[in-house]
């Protein structure tokens, strides 16, 4: 398996980073995780677009165009002959000394993985899956944004240490007013009737771009999609519940802290949107 590393594709083996690059050191960068499906790049556009955004905001600049981070996904997939893969496209600020001053840093870093991986057993998305809402609180929208797609995930993961405490796999987090914000790496949809609701982005929510292509989806669909804020009190209530994240594509949740949505078996209007999903996700894309 081939990795690129700062402009050279070396072997899964031989890809390393510096102890003293500040991705390491301080979480400080930027990345995505990109899905390919049967050769096609799904939304690369969006993820790149969104990339550069996390990146303007920490005043990272990256080493590269658009174009050219393209190019090199393309060639990434290329040289591991992959139709289906997870990408994980990572620029941290690169190497400097140990104090926190990233101008420092002599120049970012660049690292593209391509796995193929299946993310999720199939059985979850059967079965769906039970989540808890946690302690941990979702970063407020006015210090470090919530759209900051950064390599500081420390948050999600005490998140994710919560949820296995509690014996499920994710978890919900709320913002610091107690409404809804997200998974640990997935955002939530409930569905009450025709309605389908996510929290807004300013909430504390990652625009996700699973999350972005189901409200399109929905909407088609006919129903009756918005981006509202609600509490756990909604998602006890919902007639469905489910998450949606690059990794995950769109999972049902049948339990939230030990109560029963609906009939505890993935519902009608998930599953309807998930097999929508599947059935575009192959249609779009970068070649
Ligand atoms: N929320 C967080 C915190 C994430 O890390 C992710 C994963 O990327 C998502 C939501 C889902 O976003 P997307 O659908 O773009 O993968």
């Amino acid at each position: 398996q081939w990795v690129y590393v700062d402009g050279e594709f070396v072997l899964k083996e031989d890809a390393k980073i510096s102890v003293y690059d500040h991705g390491f050191l301080y979480g400080d960068g930027v990345f995505e995780g990109i899905r390919v499906y049967n050769g096609n790049v799904y939304r690369l556009d969006e993820h790149l677009q969104r990339l550069f955004e996390s990146a303007q905001s920490i005043m990272l600049t990256i080493p590269h165009t658009k174009e050219e981070l393209t190019k090199i996904i393309v060639e990434t997939l290329q040289k591991n002959q992959y139709r289906d893969a997870y990408i994980r496209l990572v620029i941290s600020r690169g190497r400097g000394n140990l104090g926190l001053d990233p101008f420092t840093c002599e120049k970012p870093g660049v690292i593209i993985i391509a796995e193929q991986l299946a993310l999720f057993p199939k059985k979850l998305y059967e079965t769906g899956i039970e989540i808890v809402t946690v302690a941990s609180r979702r970063n407020r929208a006015d210090v470090l944004s919530p759209k900051v797609k950064s390599l500081n995930y420390l948050n999600n993961i005490l998140v994710k240490i919560e949820a296995n405490l509690a014996g499920v796999s994710e978890a919900l987090m709320l913002n610091d007013q107690g409404y809804v914000a997200e998974g640990s790496a997935d955002n939530v949809f409930i569905v009450k009737g025709n309605s389908i609701k996510t929290p807004p982005g300013y909430l504390g929510a990652l625009e996700g771009i699973t999350r972005n292509a189901i409200v399109e989806i929905a909407a088609e669909l006919g129903y009756n999609v918005s981006e509202e804020p609600f509490t756990r009190h909604d998602v006890y209530v919902a007639d469905e519940v489910f998450l949606t994240g690059t990794a995950a594509e769109v999972i049902a949740v049948i339990k939230v802290d030990g109560r029963v949505i609906g009939e505890g078996v993935p519902g009608k209007h998930t599953n309807i949107l998930l097999q929508a999903f599947r059935q575009r996700v192959v249609e779009e894309g970068v070649k």
